[in-house]
């Protein structure tokens, strides 16, 4: 039997052990499970099987460690690296494992590995609850929870990966763990940062926290010239700005909104985005701050549901588009980095392209360093140039864009970055990106996955030097 034979019959065994379809090249559906949100990838998986259940994750675990095949792990496949897919690969796609449960009395919410967060919140908000999550309601919990999770309510309740009370998690090995506190510590402690490094999660549980039926959201457009007051009055404030508050500065090309005169589309603004989930007429009044600085070109301030906000910006972004993102922790806006926005910011290639300045202190510095292997805590905001464009044949020039911004922001930042928001082209600043929590993650890996199974990720490999051939055990 040749080797493709083997490969081919071992696929007809997996089929059969599994609930979810297998779907392999040149069968109905191939092209479409291939792909993933970053139009970019083209890679050509071996096997999409669409995970139905625990147990089929633990099959194909086993099938990519048996026939030492590179696996692929999707929840919503929104990593900018395309980590869901690969050339050659057998693809573990949670998809289908989207169920969420409520704890009302709890105030807990158990979801499949597979969840967006828009089914995540609309089944929280159900109960008049949230957790924090991304600004999209399109992205995966799975990808963003473990590699951190950074979003409107992190200042109220801290990163997605520090509501994360427990996790199901399928091994290398294809057992079946609980991580937690009480039930292995050191996994659950890997899992709230360290990417989809140590296993796979199946189901993730959250706390819950009240969220009132309105959130007051405000979108504001400022002039260029501008920008360096409104930006150096965001710094001066947000240490200590009410936890309620949950904006960020950007930079952006007026996108084709109602409220943004028609003339203006497309032009450069420095915009602030926020939230607020306090009382109405003191959020009002903390806009009116912003005001102060300068008179917005444009803007749109309203109440509206919380999954209504992280839904607002999806229709902006279809799948599909080019995806060259890289990414900083900043501890201070200066003169000089907020200097360097401005003039990169200007410089916007497509209209889908943002850049964003997300706080990341409140309630994420409530918890300690070493807590969790989320790096860089002591950070006031993770930076993100996000090149998002239609054309690929455009992806020159909007790369360009991305690193010379990147070149002229990086003396102003911290050496490291969100993984989450780093492109694959950065594996060897992982270490930066953990920072003092890289060596322990080391050890975890070696624990739970000594042969790297898990390696399309923003790899923490078990070994930090390759051992020679000839010193491997
Ligand atoms: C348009 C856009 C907006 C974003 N907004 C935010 C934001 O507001 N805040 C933020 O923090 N991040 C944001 N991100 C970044 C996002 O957190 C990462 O892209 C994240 O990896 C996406 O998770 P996913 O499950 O959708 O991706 P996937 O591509 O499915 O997976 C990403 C990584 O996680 C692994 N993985 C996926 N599922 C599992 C699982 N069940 N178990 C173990 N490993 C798994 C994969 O193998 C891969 O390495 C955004 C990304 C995009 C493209």
């Amino acid at each position: 039997m040749t080797q493709a034979q083997a490969q081919a019959a071992a696929l007809d065994a997996l089929t059969r052990r599994v609930t979810g379809p297998v779907i392999r090249p040149g069968a109905d559906g191939y092209e479409e499970a291939r792909r993933v949100y970053n139009g970019m990838i083209d890679a050509r998986p071996a096997a999409v099987v669409r995970c139905a259940t625990a147990d089929d994750v633990a099959a194909v675990v086993r099938h990519a460690a048996d026939l030492h095949l590179d696996l692929a792990v999707r929840g919503g496949g929104h990593s900018v690296p395309g980590f869901g897919t690969g050339d050659g690969a057998i693809v573990a796609d949670l998809s289908p494992m989207q169920r969420v449960e409520v704890d009302d009395a709890a105030r807990t919410a158990t979801a499949g590995g597979g969840t967006t967060w828009s089914g995540f919140n609309d089944a929280a908000a159900a109960h008049g609850m949230a957790t924090p999550g991304g600004i999209l309601g399109t992205t995966g919990i799975a990808g963003l929870t473990l590699g951190g999770g950074i979003g409107y309510l992190s200042r109220a309740h801290g990163l997605s990966c520090d509501n994360l009370l427990s996790a199901r998690v399928v091994t290398a090995a294809g057992e079946h763990l609980t991580a937690s506190e009480e039930e292995n510590p050191d996994l659950f402690w890997a899992l709230r940062g360290g990417g989809g490094n140590f296993g796979v999660v199946t189901d993730f549980t959250y706390r819950l926290h009240p969220i009132p039926e309105n959130v007051l959201v405000g979108l504001m457009f400022f002039e260029l010239a501008d920008g360096p007051a409104v930006f150096r009055f965001f710094d001066d404030m947000i240490d200590d700005a009410p936890r309620e508050y949950g904006g960020y500065p950007a930079m952006h090309l007026a996108p084709p909104l109602p409220f943004i005169p028609e003339e203006r589309v497309g032009q450069p603004f420095a915009a602030v985005i926020s939230s607020w989930t306090g009382d109405m007429e003191e959020g009002q009044r903390f806009f009116d701050r912003f005001r102060q600085v300068a008179r917005p070109a444009a803007e749109m301030v309203a109440p509206m549901p919380y999954p209504a906000l992280n839904t607002l910006f999806d229709p902006l972004l279809p799948p599909g588009l080019q995806h060259y993102w890289k990414a900083a922790f900043v501890t201070r806006l200066t003169d000089d980095a907020i200097a360097a926005h401005l003039e990169h910011g200007a410089r916007m290639p497509a209209i889908t392209c943002a850049v964003h300045i997300y706080p990341v202190n409140g309630a994420v510095h409530d918890v300690a360093a070493g807590a969790t292997a989320f790096g860089h805590r002591d950070a006031t905001y993770a930076a993100n140039i996000a090149g998002m464009w239609p054309d690929p044949a455009e992806n020159e020039a909007n790369i360009a864009w991305v690193r010379d911004y990147f070149a002229a922001i990086a003396p102003h930042s911290e050496v490291g970055g969100y993984v989450n928001f780093a492109s694959g082209d950065e594996q060897d600043r992982t270490t930066d990106n953990y920072g003092a929590n890289h060596g322990r993650l080391t050890e975890v890996k070696r624990r739970y996955d000594p042969d790297n199974l898990f390696h399309l990720n923003q790899n923490i490999q078990p070994h930090p030097v390759p051992l020679p051939r000839d010193a491997r055990p």
